[in-house]
């Protein structure tokens, strides 16, 4: 502690016993307004490192639901409806309720993906609530390796597929399923739909060769509770392919 005139001073701002008392210990070695600064900025710090933190747990929560470098810039409001149709889907999308499941249909490149991951986003970030993002390939494979690397038995491995709050699959495409796919497809709609958990899909697939690939158990349990569009079970999304587009823009 400094000393003026053999009178005790603040150590940050040298304001003498007008306004320093010093008191003995825990009491803060400094004037009230040095004191009211320090907690100020030390408050600031604390918040800092906490929205830090929770910043870390959100990208850590979105990498375990499947989304992570291009996907998150896929927000419901990046979206540009290239086509009139495309308008009214999204219009739909934009009230999606997180109860129904969600199905999208249309060419590769239509935008499905970025209206999907547009939703899981929100559903994450302003919900708090997990999610898993895949392909169906992609699941088939995780379900069969979350089993192998873990030692699990594919039981569990189903159980951690069939927990998350919201489920995306993402292209089923026209090719027919293995069985694996097929089998693990509707093993987990069943789930779903048993427990009124929502589904979102996406398949680049006409509306009759989406039916005919899924068959009728699967787009049964599916359509019941879709998130209707204008009376349909599903939005179609049907418009050149932007990725292309912008590919060949970008040549010329
Ligand atoms: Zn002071």
């Amino acid at each position: 502690m400094n000393e003026k005139n053999d009178q005790p001073v603040c150590p940050e701002c040298g304001c003498g016993p007008e306004i320093f008392v010093p008191r003995p210990e825990p009491w803060p070695k400094m004037c009230p307004d040095c004191w009211s600064k320090h907690l100020s900025y030390r408050n600031e710090l604390a918040r800092q490192s906490d929205n830090k933190r929770a910043q870390r747990a959100l990208e850590a929560a979105l990498a375990e639901g499947g989304l992570c470098g291009r996907s998150l810039s896929m927000t419901i409001t990046s979206y540009q409806p290239p086509t009139p149709a495309a308008r009214v889907v999204f219009e739909r999308v934009q009230l999606y309720d997180y109860e129904h499941n969600l199905i999208i249909l249309g060419r590769a490149g239509a935008g499905k993906t970025h209206l999907i991951t547009g939703l899981l986003l929100k559903f994450c970030t302003q919900l708090s609530r997990t999610f898993l993002s895949a392909t169906l390939s992609g699941l088939t494979r995780a379900y069969r390796s979350i089993a192998a690397t873990k030692g699990e038995t594919e039981t569990s491995a189903f159980d951690f597929i069939a927990s998350r709050k919201l489920l995306a699959i993402h292209d089923t495409d026209t090719r027919t399923l293995t069985d694996a796919e097929r089998s693990l497809l509707h093993d987990l709609v069943d789930h779903r739909w048993q427990r009124r958990l929502p589904i979102l899909l996406t398949a680049n697939a006409t509306p009759d060769a989406f039916s005919e690939q899924l068959g009728n158990p699967i787009c049964s349990r599916l359509f019941e509770d879709a998130w209707p569009f204008d009376g349909l079970p599903y939005g179609v999304l049907d418009h050149e392919d932007f990725r292309l587009q912008s590919f060949t823009n970008a040549k010329q």
